[in-house]
């Protein structure tokens, strides 16, 4: 069932989506070569816990044991922080973080580089980036969740990388995943029709090389079937009569 927000709910999430943006930017100030993705966990739930009535929505979800995941260069999501996993200069890291605040859920991801990272790599992050902001301007009132897919996939395929299709983006709320669902390929025009109130993760999995996934033996980490980069970008967006409003920006 596709719950809408009503316009207070949607401030309640705007405001736990500054400190959802505000902990993506204390792992940017915290990501560096020799770092490990534990202490990046560590941080990141230190920093949400510090806003009175916030918590990571991660902890404890479907059983995850940590409040980010944390996907490094062939890993797509999904990935547990690790003491063992440190971060080498040219790496990439994707960081995906919900915060849960009011009763709401707020979701958001980000691939960072690690030090200094090869042009390839940057373009990747750079179109997967931009493939967001194409996905977002898309969510608006008429429009349908295809949409938002086409958008995304047609700006990745411009870029020359291509879209995961194993996994989607979805509603968000009440729960971290509602309905519908939203998927980074479509046709214009077709699937749920975008209502006001609505509030979508649009999130974008870019591979450098073929879209196929495999999950590893801890049941968590998806990577590519290649082993080659992935990266990905994800906003909460509201549908809003006056058009899409980001609430993790
Ligand atoms: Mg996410
Ligand atoms: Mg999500």
């Amino acid at each position: 069932m596709v719950q809408l927000k009503s316009p207070r709910e949607i401030e309640t999430m705007a405001t736990g989506g500054k400190i959802l943006a505000a902990t993506h930017e204390q792992m940017r100030k915290s990501i560096r070569p020799g770092i490990s993705t534990a202490e990046l966990d560590r941080v990141a739930e230190e920093f949400i816990r510090s806003h009175e009535g916030a918590t990571p929505s991660f902890k404890g979800l479907y059983g995850f044991p940590a409040s980010i995941c944390s996907s490094v260069n062939e890993e797509i999501v999904h990935g547990i922080p690790s003491p063992r996993r440190v971060l080498k200069d040219g790496d990439i890291v994707s960081v995906d973080i919900g915060v849960y605040y009011g009763g709401l859920h707020t979701d958001s991801a980000r691939t960072f580089g690690v030090g200094t990272v090869d042009a390839q790599t940057q373009k990747l992050l750079t179109v997967t980036e931009e493939s967001l902001e194409a996905g977002i301007a898309e969510a608006r009132l008429g429009n349908h969740v295809g949409d938002i897919g086409a958008a995304i996939e047609a700006h990745v395929k411009k870029g020359g990388f291509v879209v995961v299709r194993d996994l989607v983006g979805h509603g968000v709320g009440q729960s971290m995943h509602e309905e519908p669902q939203v998927p980074n390929h479509g046709k214009p025009k077709r699937g749920a029709k975008l209502a006001a109130g609505l509030t979508i993760a649009i999130e974008p999995m870019v591979n450098a090389g073929r879209a196929e996934t495999r999950t590893l033996p801890d049941k968590w980490t998806v990577v590519t079937i290649d082993g080659k980069r992935s990266a990905h970008f994800e906003h909460t967006v509201a549908v809003t009569a006056d058009g899409p409003r980001v609430l993790t920006r």
